[in-house]
């Protein structure tokens, strides 16, 4: 991660813990993954519970890399003072 915006030289780490509050971000995206999942699951094939656990687990843990990253994004952008156009 740049320690600066390339463009706009705006901070990306503004201050110590500034991403703190990103991880209710990343929480309400695993929440949202694992109705998604879940809602599919019930929809297409109604499985077996241990089926319904081991996707839920399985889709949060594949999604953790893009959510934490997004959650990251969402929050410099919400709470960093940086603005997308310059
Ligand atoms: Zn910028």
């Amino acid at each position: 991660m740049h320690n600066e915006c390339p463009v706009c030289k705006a901070s990306f780490n503004p201050e110590p813990g500034f991403y703190f509050g990103a991880l209710f971000v990343s929480y309400a995206f695993t929440v949202a993954i694992m109705v998604a999942v879940w809602l599919a699951l019930y929809v297409l094939a109604n499985p077996p519970d241990w089926v319904y656990a081991t996707a839920l687990v399985l889709g949060a843990v594949l999604f953790s890399p893009i959510s934490f990253r997004l959650s990251r994004v969402l929050w410099l952008y919400w709470f960093g003072g940086h603005r997308s156009n310059s």
